[in-house]
């Protein structure tokens, strides 16, 4: 991305503060299609004045939403799903031509966003607290309370369903959220606030302030900042982590991944087969739960050669079955791995670096799969986040080894195992290190209620980003103990 003095395109990102659209006075970024490289809109890279403008007004609306009762908060968040649904079809459109996924993708992505803020939703009914008569005559109750300004810090490659991971939940349980979408995918975010606006959040409750790093910092500095949500690579997770917590501030920081997925002579050759390349193909390996490293148990060749037929097939295209890469310089990046991979002597079993792109879209970054075989576990494209349709494949002996690789690995977002033999499955899940583990399936991503979050590089801090142990993420637990009756239980406590 440039910076630009041009005129503004009519999608220039505007920042939401206290409830009005505001252009920003920081320089403009261009974006650009990742399936055709034609312009789409214009970013803006927020002043830190802007941001704690942003964090200054949802301060002040706090006071007042805070004072709501959890089944209010709820009321103008139905009316936000029911014109997500309405504006389903744009929203889609809208996300694939600024992230590069197939449109079919992008719909994916919104609907889990969605299923989050049902999640919230449904809190007005689940989340009632706990309350007990501890001794005779005297209660105890627990109480959640919202945090006050929180900061959602989300990355490219999901434009709504990260961003929608934090919002629906952070809101509902009483805090005011500003959003700093990824400087690469802004324009879903600002449909998405629109549409927060029009279901009728009070001004300052929901904001958006663009732009990049500087941004983030200038946020995370604000006073008023009382948690931070980042989802990203892990270097900017690390820092983000480490820059709010020596603040005092509460943080949660989702970072790179790695995942393996182990696969066994036993396998079903269907489930598996379809399994790894949905997961390494979908999004073209641009998603934190691809599976990247194949972990080949013994003789699995007939498999490995089935998954190189199948992902060799894949029809490439906004409306076909694998998008784009982001941008150009991810995809230079992605060819240098795969040359350098080729270059130690690992073996390429199917190479997409020379696809033609689909009709209209040369100016787009196209790559197809890719299968690099025979690396060995220390090599680059074993251990780095390549973030492309690339599988790298380690050949071991067996399944203690494949574990033993599993354990190394600096990153624990998710690891799958394909077997059709119940005592491996226990195995891999009683010793794998990464947070998500999946039985015979290739993205084991959990679906609300259940927690989303991994271990070790992959994520810095505690509780998860979704689901029941966001909860704790989002508010203070706050415990009353009261007494009413002069006859209530005396003890050395009370
Ligand atoms: P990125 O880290 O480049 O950017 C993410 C966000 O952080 C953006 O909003 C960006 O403006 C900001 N940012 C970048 N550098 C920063 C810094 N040094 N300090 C503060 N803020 C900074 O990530 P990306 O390229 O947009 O997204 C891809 C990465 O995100 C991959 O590594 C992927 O695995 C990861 N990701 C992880 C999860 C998860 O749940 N663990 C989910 C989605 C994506």
């Amino acid at each position: 991305m440039t910076l630009v003095s041009a005129r503004p395109h009519p999608h220039t990102c505007h920042n939401l503060i206290g409830g009005n659209w505001h252009p920003s006075s920081g320089g403009l970024r261009e974006l650009l299609s990742p399936h055709d490289g034609s312009l789409i809109g214009h970013v803006p890279m927020s002043t830190a004045a802007e941001a704690q403008e942003a964090v200054r007004a949802a301060a002040q609306a706090f006071p007042a939403w805070r004072a709501l009762t959890l089944k209010e908060r709820t009321v103008p968040l139905f009316r936000w799903r029911e014109l997500m649904l309405t504006h389903l079809a744009e929203l889609s459109a809208l996300a694939a031509s600024e992230s590069g996924k197939t449109v079919a993708e992008a719909r994916a992505g919104i609907l889990k966003g969605i299923e989050v803020a049902e999640f919230a939703l449904s809190l007005q009914n689940l989340d009632s607290g706990g309350s007990m008569e501890v001794s005779q005559g005297v209660t105890c109750q627990m109480q959640r309370r919202p945090l006050g300004v929180v900061v959602g810090i989300t990355p490219f490659n999901f434009p709504a369903m990260v961003p929608l991971w934090m919002i629906p939940i952070a809101m509902t349980v009483g805090n005011c959220f500003v959003l700093k979408p990824s400087e690469k995918v802004p324009l879903t975010s600002q449909k998405i606030g629109e549409l927060f606006v029009a279901a009728g959040y009070p001004a300052g409750v929901f904001s958006i302030v663009n732009g990049g790093k500087d941004t983030v910092e200038a946020l995370i500095d604000c006073k008023d900042v009382a948690a931070v949500g980042f989802v990203g690579s892990t270097p900017a997770a690390r820092a983000v982590y480490q820059r709010a917590t020596n603040l005092g501030k509460r943080a949660l920081a989702l970072g790179g991944a790695k995942n393996p997925v182990i696969l066994v002579p036993d396998a079903d050759p269907d489930l598996s087969v379809q399994g790894i390349v949905d997961s390494f193909t979908g999004c073209a390996g641009q998603r934190c739960m691809a599976a990247s490293l194949l972990i080949a148990v013994g003789n699995v060749d007939h498999l490995i050669s089935a998954v190189v037929k199948k992902a060799a097939s894949l029809k490439l295209g906004k409306d076909q079955q694998m998008g784009a890469i982001i941008d150009a310089a991810a995809k230079t990046r992605i060819n240098d791995i795969i040359g350098r991979a080729e270059h130690s002597g690992a073996k390429l079993i199917l190479d997409g670096r020379k696809v033609t792109a689909p009709t209209g879209c040369n100016g787009g970054h196209w790559l197809a799969p890719t299968i690099i075989d025979h690396a060995t576990p220390d090599m680059e494209c074993a251990t780095t986040e390549i973030f492309g349709p690339v599988l790298t494949i380690v050949r071991v002996p067996d399944l203690s080894t494949a574990l033993a690789l599993e354990a190394v690995s600096t990153y624990g977002n998710a690891v799958s195992v394909f077997t059709t033999n119940g005592r491996v499955a226990r195995t891999v899940t009683e010793h794998a290190t990464s947070g998500m583990i999946g039985i015979n399936i290739g993205v084991p991503v959990p679906r609300e209620p259940f927690s989303f979050g991994g271990t070790k590089s992959s994520k810095f801090g505690h509780g998860d980003i979704t689901g029941k142990s966001s909860l704790d993420f989002w508010t203070h637990l706050v415990k009353l103990t009261s007494k009413w009756s002069g006859t209530a239980a005396q003890n050395w406590m009370s």
